[in-house]
């Protein structure tokens, strides 16, 4: 699971989908209160506190696409996590600089975008 949390219309399509399925295929997880050490160190690849609202961001940007989404998403309860834990914050620069690696169609976006700077720094602001 990863949560890139870079502003979704950075996302291709297949980044967009994979993002948010991800959100849901692993809110058992933290149901059931599994560890997540291995998520946030020794890179932060998720933000649990971010999860409801990560998802509903993903969907709107998927429902501008003219994808379908028929699954809501619930915040888990993470009231059994360590609060150190789970206020942890993905780092966008990392993700910018792994989706330019793996991926041709996010770069292609993020190259375009060059106002890559101050889109990062709204998205930190809107998840605090
Ligand atoms: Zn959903
Ligand atoms: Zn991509």
């Amino acid at each position: 699971m990863r949560m890139w949390m870079v502003d979704p219309r950075l996302l291709c399509n297949k980044h967009l989908v994979a993002e948010h399925g991800e959100i849901h295929k692993h809110r058992h997880n933290f149901v059931k209160g599994h560890s997540i050490q291995g998520r946030i160190s020794p890179v932060v690849q998720i933000e649990p506190l971010s999860m409801k609202q990560r998802h509903d961001d993903l969907v709107k940007e998927m429902i501008k696409r003219n994808m379908n989404h028929k699954s809501p998403y619930t915040q888990p309860d993470l009231s059994h996590y360590d609060k150190d834990l789970i206020s942890v914050k993905v780092d966008l620069f990392v993700s910018l600089k792994d989706l330019c690696k793996r991926c041709e169609d996010c770069k292609e976006r993020i190259k375009t975008v060059n106002c890559c700077r101050s889109s990062v720094g709204k998205m930190h602001s809107r998840y605090e």
